[in-house]
């Protein structure tokens, strides 16, 4: 059985101060290969209260060095490695999160060297975790070093992470079955600033992505202040509307069973409901 847990769909700042939504990032479990993604704040606690066993976790995969994305990494490499006593699973995370001699790491060398494998991620590199390929992509984002991630399994799995929409970006993505996209803004009026938090998606990055992927289903998550207040199920049945693409808002802690019809109205009404 595949699956994707949502253990944190707030991003941004203020979203993460104030925790309106969760920043635990996201969990899945594909074909019985343990892998999670962007441990934001609140990981490791909202992990534990919907008893994912983070000691057989495979791999904890980072797409960028903000806070949102990877403060609890490090906590959850010590649950991987059952306290840093036995040396498995893979630690994957770009540069800007590994570090070099320029540039400043954002994990304690303790963590680094603690898992079986860590690999420092670029886009177009692909590696294995057990069966599950991954695919790293190319990122807009202020970090110059954030990956996406695709992951071959079941279905095929696709993560743009933080970015804005480009057709090159889109590109690596077409054909994803399921398409989460991190949506930000409800209208990202920064993003041709050059000021830090201007590359991020907004709504209508995420119309161009889903009609440019045409993913059998897409979930909108990591939402900003805009979004929460706006509510989300409201922009993701907008996106759906533009792109004639079934699209829903994931909500803190739901369980998406990755099998079988994805598009399938039945299975997604516990999104529309909570
Ligand atoms: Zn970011």
């Amino acid at each position: 059985m595949s699956k994707i847990v949502f253990l944190g769909t707030g991003g941004g700042r203020v979203t993460t101060m104030t925790q309106l939504r969760s920043t635990g990032g996201i969990y899945l479990e594909l074909s019985g290969t343990r892998i999670y993604l962007d441990p934001g704040p609140g990981a490791l606690v909202r992990a534990r209260s919907a008893k994912i066993p983070l000691e057989k976790l495979d791999a904890i995969l980072v797409s960028h060095n903000h806070i949102d994305h990877l403060n609890d990494a490090a906590v959850l490499v010590e649950c991987m490695t059952r306290g840093v006593r036995e040396k498995r699973g893979v630690f994957a995370a770009p540069v800007s999160v590994l570090g070099s001699k320029e540039i400043p790491a954002e994990i304690p060398k303790y963590h680094r060297e603690a898992p079986e494998k860590t690999i420092e991620v670029k886009p177009g590199m692909r590696f294995k975790v057990n069966d599950v390929e991954v695919e790293c992509t190319r990122a807009l984002h202020t970090d110059e070093f954030t990956v996406g991630y695709r992951f071959f399994a079941e279905k095929t799995i696709s993560y743009p992470a933080d970015t804005v929409f480009s057709k090159e970006v889109a590109r690596a993505h077409k054909g994803a079955d399921i398409l989460i996209l991190n949506c930000l803004y409800l209208v990202n009026e920064n993003k041709c600033k050059d000021v830090e938090f201007a590359k991020h998606m907004d709504v209508d990055d995420a119309i161009k992505f889903v009609k440019h992927i045409k993913p059998e289903l897409c979930i909108i998550q990591h939402f900003g202040m805009g979004m929460i207040r706006a509510g989300p199920w409201t922009q993701a049945e907008h996106i759906e509307k533009e792109t004639g693409i079934k699209t829903v808002a994931a909500r803190d802690g739901q369980v998406f069973d990755v099998g079988g019809e994805c598009a399938k109205k039945e299975g997604l009404e516990k999104f529309r409901k909570d």
